[in-house]
């Protein structure tokens, strides 16, 4: 008997429950099958620095299925469509009788598989699916209507009473098997795209490198974490969105982590499992309302604003030309290294969408194809909450001042300097607003003067909201 595994954003062997339970079949033949879609629409595409990392990751997995006597099958396809054709016939082909996979939330990937699924039932394939990428299965944490929470303070209270009661498993690595005596020729991975920029010392793919990294955070960073997680210049966060939205390694495994390190650092042990809750939360959003996988929002309609395309802003914006250093550092450095923490990716969209006044969907496709760990939900979940359209909105406006933002979380000016060479010679004094300073001591410089007035901006967008409501 043979059955295929479909990965896709469970990039790996450990407690991965499409895989786990395939490989009980002892006997069976397993297909690791892994499909490249190279022709998505621009708004969907996941990021230069993703890509990469996936495919040092697929190098990486292919030799560790090989030991493990798993065949593993790599395609480049254009659309979803084909991909669906091209698993009916590899099916047929190698006359496969279960197809597992892990189920992906997005509107787009959901469909796809519900398609598939029901012509590999029509051709008498048993298909069998899993949730494998949230902490608590989405089906599972509804309100007293049997719906999903929109608010996320209620979503958190009934998920941790949850946690406390039902213990979350992790599965083990499938076992050796005997010979798999299926022969395919399977072509190489082409990799063809520049790695140069790829740090992949921040962000290693082996499975070895990347434990090592985890440990070094629950051991020597944790327990600083809620004091120093904003810090621009400290790198304290764990760094492992992109390691959980691929599924390199698994939320259930990271949860056991933080429950193993919880000891001392009860603090911070809460606020970064809160921050996994957060990640449930989005993509439990996603699953019940799948519209939200576009541009849809909750409260599109009632808060409305006409936005201004203005592409000066936008060019600046994404640059890192507006003038306001702190800005300017984190889209530089998400330019450059496709990582940004997240204050900074707080205070770098409300900016765009608050201040500027362009629509978050822009600034969201921006991230989406700059970010190392993009997805679709969490981006999209994340902009929605920053643009005040989402679900868990509060009545009063949230805006973040830069100024305010950059003396509290950079006070000395350090992240700055790091990315925004043009102010290495201005004092701290005058590093978060370095316009004047500039004028007099450096006139020729190319640093810009703010492309808008910071307050002026402000009382303009509040007043708009309160048109709208
Ligand atoms: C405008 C905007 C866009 C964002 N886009 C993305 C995105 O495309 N992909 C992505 O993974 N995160 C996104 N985030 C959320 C957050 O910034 C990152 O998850 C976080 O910075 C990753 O760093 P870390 O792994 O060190 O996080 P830690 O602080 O170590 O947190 C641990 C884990 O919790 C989860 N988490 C933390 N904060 C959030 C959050 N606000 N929402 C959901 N999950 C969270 C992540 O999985 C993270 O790895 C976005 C935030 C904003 C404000």
């Amino acid at each position: 008997m043979t059955s295929i595994v479909w990965l896709r954003n469970d990039l790996r062997i450990d407690d991965n429950k499409a895989l786990y339970y395939a490989c009980k079949h002892k006997k069976s033949n397993i297909i690791v099958l892994f499909i490249e879609i190279y022709k998505n629409k621009k708004y969907f595409s996941i990021s230069y620095y993703q890509k990469i990392f996936i495919y040092k990751r697929l190098l990486y997995l292919k030799k560790k299925f090989c030991t493990l006597n798993i065949k593993f099958l790599y395609k480049k396809l254009k659309s979803f469509n084909e991909s669906i054709k091209y698993i009916l016939s590899i099916c047929k082909k190698y006359s496969i009788k279960s197809f597992f996979y892990n189920i992906q939330y997005e509107l787009n990937q959901f469909n796809r598989d519900l398609i598939l699924s029901k012509k590999l039932i029509k051709n008498k394939i048993k298909v069998l699916n899993f949730h494998d990428n949230c902490l608590i299965s989405p089906n599972i944490i509804k309100n007293n209507s049997g719906n999903t929470y929109k608010i996320f303070y209620f979503f958190k209270k009934k998920s941790l009473k949850y946690l406390k009661k039902k213990k979350i498993i992790c599965l083990s690595k499938p076992k050796k098997r005997i010979k798999n005596n299926i022969v395919f020729k399977n072509k190489e991975i082409k990799f063809n795209y520049k790695n140069k920029l790829f740090n992949e010392k921040k962000f290693p793919f082996k499975d070895k490198l990347i434990k090592k990294k985890i440990f070094f955070f629950f051991k020597k960073k944790i327990f600083l974490y809620f004091k120093n997680k904003d810090f621009l210049y400290l790198n304290s966060t764990s760094e492992c969105s992109l390691y959980l939205n691929l599924g390199v390694i698994s939320i259930r495994r990271f949860f056991y982590y933080i429950l193993k390190y919880n000891k001392n650092n009860y603090k911070s042990s809460f606020i970064l499992l809160e921050k996994l809750l957060w990640r449930d939360f989005f993509k439990n959003l996603i699953f019940s309302y799948q519209n939200l996988s576009g541009n849809f929002s909750f409260k599109l309609c009632k808060k409305k604003i006409k936005c201004k395309k203005n592409i000066f802003y936008f060019k600046s914006w994404k640059q890192g030309l507006t003038g306001f250093p702190i800005i300017d550092a984190g889209m530089r450095q998400l330019k450059k290294t496709g990582w940004m923490n997240n204050r900074l990716r707080m205070i770098t969209s409300s900016f765009l969408v608050k201040n500027l006044l362009i629509d978050w969907r822009i600034g969201a496709q921006h991230f989406m194809l700059y970010l190392i760990d993009s997805d679709i939900s969490i981006n999209n979940g994340n902009w929605k909450w920053i643009s005040s359209i989402g679900t868990d909105s509060v009545s009063y406006v949230r805006m973040f001042n830069p100024y305010i933002q950059s003396k509290k979380f950079d006070c000395n000016g350090i992240f700055i300097k790091k990315y925004v060479k043009e102010l290495k010679n201005v004092p701290i004094k005058n590093i978060h607003k370095p316009y004047l300073w500039l004028k007099k001591n450096e006139p020729n410089t190319k640093y810009p003067k703010p492309i808008i007035d910071y307050f002026k901006t402000k009382i303009k967008f509040i007043a708009k909201i309160k048109k709208n409501e």
